[in-house]
């Protein structure tokens, strides 16, 4: 039997929502991403999601016992019973303890391992389109012609302040604060699985499948 109550963890720029959506396309399970909930909570106008969106229009984090209701409420639904797959949840240490006090139990927490240079590297070559919002990489996916938008023609692409190196690092050590805890809580319950991220996004997936088993 494989495991699918799983959750996923990594830094910015790991790639966790694509490979957390292969996984969940795979085994048929849903992808539970906090950050979709909460706008979908939002949309239909829930108590839950108005209490959430209070928080988000005032560019504040969303309180834990928010976020908690939101997730309690989501993992209660019919398609969650056999499995899952949650991402940019817990986030934190307490978070994890709620879950758990939930009844919750994972099966594993697969940490995408990537180095801060690697994030920084990915992250940092960042480029988008101040026109349409358009995202290339100057190394890995740039524009066909140099400086110019695909999608929109516009000329002239910026980098944006929050792919700056300077905040990047900020990020990263905000991640890293945050994280650490979190992951010393899985490692103690046992179910730590740590993958190696700097992998091409094939091998990384297979990695994820020879763990889930
Ligand atoms: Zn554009």
């Amino acid at each position: 039997m494989s495991k699918r109550r799983l959750m996923m963890l990594g830094p910015p720029g790991a790639g966790k929502g694509t490979q957390a959506k292969r996984v969940a396309a795979d085994l048929g399970i849903p992808h539970i991403s906090t950050g979709d909930m909460l706008r979908e909570a939002r949309r239909k106008g829930t108590t839950m999601g108005l209490e959430a969106a209070r928080f988000m229009d005032a560019g504040q984090l969303v309180p834990d016992e928010v976020v908690i209701g939101i997730v309690r409420d989501r993992l209660d639904e019919e398609d969650a019973r056999a499995g899952f797959i949650l991402d940019g949840f817990p986030r934190t240490r307490a978070q994890a303890e709620a879950l758990q006090e939930m009844g919750v139990t994972l099966d594993a927490v697969l940490n995408i391992v990537v180095s801060d240079e690697a994030v920084i590297g990915r992250l940092g070559g960042r480029i988008s389109c101040p026109a349409c919002g358009a995202v290339y990489h100057e190394a890995f996916t740039p524009p066909d012609a140099d400086d110019v938008c695909n999608a929109c023609g516009h000329q002239g692409l910026v980098k944006r302040d929050d792919d700056q190196p300077e905040a990047i690092k900020k990020r990263l050590e905000g991640y890293h604060a945050q994280t650490a805890p979190l992951i010393a809580f899985y490692d103690e319950v046992g179910i730590l699985e740590s993958i190696d991220g700097e992998q091409a996004p094939d091998a990384v997936n297979e990695s994820i499948c020879k763990v889930i088993g």
